[in-house]
């Protein structure tokens, strides 16, 4: 029994080539999305997840993140320090010091994790992605890189009309206001101590002035010119 074999279409002479250069005509006139990296750089989304950032400052050696990371590439080292009581009287208290802080980002599975988790905002996502290495250990990042990569952080977008200000921000203001009227206190302290210096000194040498006039012998014959 011959095998059954489906009806094909007659083929025009030179449609391929028609078509083909539809297709070249379509996709002329469409706007490219090539990216021309390295030439230029690309425009990424603040979100990006690039690098991970530090903010060495804010961490509390709390172990959270290295605890919840999936991959168990967050290495933490620290040791306790005994910090003196803040009024007299008090208690003294023991604080962790953070020796070591690293990522290991040839495990880094970027899932954000860490971030998500430390409760005193230390970590950032930074869109950075320049960081290939040839030698795998380099992927290791210490504490000063990951330092380094806090500068390559967005800044956060900013809040809707009306919404309630961030804790973070008036907490950093407080800050930077009881910090601005110590050094002004200071520099006031200085000035009052500059001027009794000033004044004492002044005193000192009208007085040697007033004992040199005193202690000036008296010659005969002298004024009765
Ligand atoms: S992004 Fe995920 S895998 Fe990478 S360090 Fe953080 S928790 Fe670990
Ligand atoms: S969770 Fe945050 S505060 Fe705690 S160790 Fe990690 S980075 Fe530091």
């Amino acid at each position: 029994m011959a095998e059954y074999l489906p009806p094909t279409r007659p083929r025009i002479p030179g449609s391929g080539l028609a078509k083909g250069l539809a297709v070249t005509l379509r996709t002329m006139t469409r706007k490219t999305v090539t990216e021309q990296y390295p030439d230029v750089q690309p425009e990424l989304p603040p979100r990006t997840r690039g690098v991970i950032g530090l903010f060495e400052e804010n961490c509390t050696v709390c172990m959270l993140c290295a605890r919840e990371c999936p991959d168990w590439c967050i290495y933490i080292d620290s040791h306790k320090e005994t910090v003196p009581p803040a009024a007299p009287g008090g208690r003294e208290r023991s604080r962790n010091v953070l020796d070591r802080f690293a990522i290991d980002f040839s495990l880094c599975m970027y899932c954000g994790i860490c971030i998500e988790v430390c409760p005193f905002d230390a970590l950032f996502w930074s869109p950075e992605f320049e960081y290939a290495e040839t030698d795998i250990r380099e992927l290791t990042h210490e504490r000063d890189k990951l330092r380094e990569w806090m500068w390559t952080v967005p800044a956060p977008p900013a809040l809707d009309p009306g919404a309630e200000e961030p804790k973070e921000l008036a907490a950093a203001r407080k800050t930077a206001e009881k910090l601005a009227a110590t050094q002004q206190a200071e520099q006031a302290q200085q000035a009052q101590q500059a001027g009794q210096a000033g004044l004492a000194e002044q005193a000192g040498q009208a007085e040697q002035a007033g004992s040199g006039e005193r202690a000036e012998p008296h010659r005969p014959g002298e004024g009765n010119a």
